[in-house]
């Protein structure tokens, strides 16, 4: 049985009809930068987010830059974020030639450690970046805490957590003052190619958002800011606007499919109740999310697990036709690039042993049953060999 990683065209062909619709009214209308589907799409992201607004971007990349250009991170400002992440979040900051300052993870749910940002708050700090890592959201209620008593705003990288909940209901994009959002056709809400967007509740905020993705342009040809052209172009937005309806349903198929990895995890005697350490019968470790002291609405956007000898497992699996993939194998602090950053190896421990250990395996909503046992029954295969 063949079973890949990540599978597009089945969803596709559920919304195809009205896709193509919406493209060829784009092409006879010819208005193809922030038109009526952009500004549809932002009303549908603010709305689902509980955010007053939504200023649609380019990119999730796009969208952190924007966030920390519209707080006007200056040269040498200090912004904390986790280790382990997609580049973008690291990548971003150092392009305004800010310092990324690397923190280790918390080893439950591989988001920041909201202990180690403490540690690492100085007069310079600016800013904190939180990822909610594969959908599932970072420890905001201790971040907010050190965001209050230090007067440093958040900024959420929700690139990888559309519709996911904090455990006292509020969404993801509305936890601090920003939230940034990636509609790489990958994400769980996904474009046909990039755009992403920021949410926040703070007017000045928004409106400076909106003039920084048009080179911080207003009115036409005065320029009182330096901005980008951070702009989403139509085809993108008629394309997420036709998705979005279906979000909550796919990102709950996405939870019903984890549930189903835990049943036969637990069939397969390779899980001992919900632990994090390995042991004799405990071979894998996975996602904590459904455990009652971790309870945020997960959408696992990644569905991860961890294994000893994990890049043998990944080979085994690609031999049974099963694809696996590795979110992230190199800490952001061990990247070439961030060298002159000269940060010590021994301050992320827990980064390090999960780069090792981390596998993620396929998720998509429209993965069955029989897929999800196979993947399971050949992991077993593989430990038991
Ligand atoms: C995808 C992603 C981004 C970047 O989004 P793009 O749309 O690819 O630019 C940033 N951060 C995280 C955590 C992501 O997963």
């Amino acid at each position: 049985m063949k079973v890949n990683f990540f599978d597009l065209t089945e969803q596709y062909k559920t919304i195809k009809s009205d896709v193509e619709k919406s493209i060829l009214e784009i092409l006879d209308t010819q208005r193809f930068v922030l038109g009526k589907y952009v500004s549809k799409i932002e009303t549908d992201l603010a709305s689902l987010c509980g955010s007053k607004y939504a200023v649609a971007v380019s990119s999730g990349t796009d969208a952190i830059l924007s966030a920390l250009m519209a707080l006007d991170i200056k040269p040498g400002d200090e912004i904390i974020l986790p280790d382990f992440t997609f580049f973008a979040t690291a990548g971003t900051i150092a392009r305004l030639n800010a310092v990324p300052v690397f923190v280790d993870i918390d080893k439950n749910t591989y988001n920041i450690s909201a202990k180690e940002v403490r540690k690492h708050i100085t007069k310079k700090t600016k800013a904190i970046i939180p990822v909610h890592l594969y959908g599932y959201c970072a420890n905001i209620e201790e971040l907010n805490e050190i965001s209050r008593e230090f007067n440093i705003p958040i900024i959420e990288d929700a690139c990888q957590a559309i519709g996911s909940e904090y455990k006292d209901g509020r969404r993801a994009g509305n936890l601090g003052l920003m939230g940034c959002f990636s509609f790489y056709p990958t994400k769980n809400l996904g474009g046909g190619g990039d755009s992403g967007a920021v949410t926040t509740n703070d007017e000045k905020i928004y409106n400076k958002l909106k003039q920084m993705r048009n080179h911080g342009m207003e009115p036409r040809y005065y320029h009182s800011f330096i901005g980008g052209n951070f702009r989403m172009d139509e085809f993108q937005a008629a394309i997420l606007c036709n998705k979005m309806p279906h979000l909550e349903n796919w990102n709950n198929k996405r939870r019903e499919n984890a549930k189903l990895y835990k049943k036969y995890f637990q069939e397969y005697n390779l899980i001992e109740n919900n632990s994090i350490e390995f042991t004799k019968n405990n071979k894998v470790i996975i996602p904590l999310a459904d455990q009652q002291e971790y309870h945020n609405l997960h959408i696992y956007h990644q569905y991860c697990i961890r294994v000893q000898k994990r890049d043998e497992l990944k080979q085994f699996l690609a031999d049974n036709e099963i694809g696996s993939d590795i979110y992230y194998p190199v800490p952001l602090h061990k990247q070439t690039c961030f060298n002159y950053l000269k940060r010590c190896d021994d301050d992320f421990s827990v980064t390090n042993a999960v780069c090792n250990e981390i596998l993620a395996l396929p998720i998509y909503p429209e993965l069955k049953e029989e897929h999800i046992k196979f993947v399971v029954e050949t992991i077993a295969k593989f430990i038991k060999k």
